[in-house]
């Protein structure tokens, strides 16, 4: 046995584990980025408006009693002025009177107007700022789930992996593991396949010898150039 496939499958496992922890720092990075800020953001905006529409309220409320009150003095003087009775000298004054309560009126009711204008706005933007908030939120809480799910996945996933190495550890023999971690130890993936005559490492041909080796007697056999393990097409596609 040249335990080649056992060491191709050794082979693949760690470059799953290689980018399986790539994976793992990245969604590390994303969830330390869900700091909630932009929603915090949108809820301080929603609290302030709701004040600023209070305060708009009152003074529309303040508003609608002053107006009442003019109107029952404007009744009174009214009434006063046709009652008859007064001196001209009065009546002079009690017209004033009204002309000043009809312009406070006026001024008034026109604040009323744009405090109703104001209050619709500002009812308006909490309802979109409520809806925004809403599905950022939702959008939020399904992100995080997905990438905790995943981060359960990959831990799952990455400690099968551990596993299926150590015993591939015990069974490939120890001398050629030690080849094996060497290749490794120069960055290079140890195990390369060999396509018609080439290395898939480097690309270089083989000699015939080599290749027949490998091919006919499944000896265990090295690229002349890069010293990967050369293993058969083949075997790696039976997987
Ligand atoms: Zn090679």
């Amino acid at each position: 046995m040249n335990y080649l496939k056992e060491m191709w499958r050794l082979q693949n496992i760690e470059v799953e584990l290689v980018k399986l922890r790539k994976e793992w720092t990245q969604i590390k990075e994303w969830l330390n980025r869900e700091t909630g800020e932009d929603l915090a953001e949108i809820q301080a905006g929603i609290n302030e408006a709701r004040e600023q529409w209070e305060l708009c309220k009152g003074e529309y409320e303040e508003g609608v009693s002053e107006i009442e009150t003019i109107g029952r003095k404007l009744e009174q003087f009214n009434s006063q002025l046709y009652e008859g009775g007064a001196q001209s000298k009065e009546l002079v004054s009690i017209q004033q009177n009204i002309e000043q309560l009809r312009r406070r009126k006026r001024n008034l009711e026109e604040k009323q107007l744009s405090s109703i204008q104001q209050l619709d706005d500002l009812e308006q933007k909490i309802a979109n700022e409520t809806v925004r908030f809403q599905r950022l939120d939702e959008q939020r809480k399904s992100r995080l789930n997905r990438l905790m799910e995943r981060r359960d996945e990959i831990r799952e996933r990455y400690k099968d992996l551990k596993d299926q190495r150590e015993e591939l550890r015990k069974i490939i023999p120890n001398f050629m593991m030690v080849i094996y971690n060497d290749l490794v130890a120069q960055k290079k993936r140890p195990m390369a396949i060999l396509t018609d005559e080439n290395c898939s490492g480097c690309g270089m041909a083989q000699t015939v010898l080599n290749v027949n080796a490998l091919k006919k007697s499944g000896q265990y056999t090295r690229c002349s150039n890069c010293g990967r393990i050369l293993i058969a097409g083949d075997e790696v596609e039976q997987e």
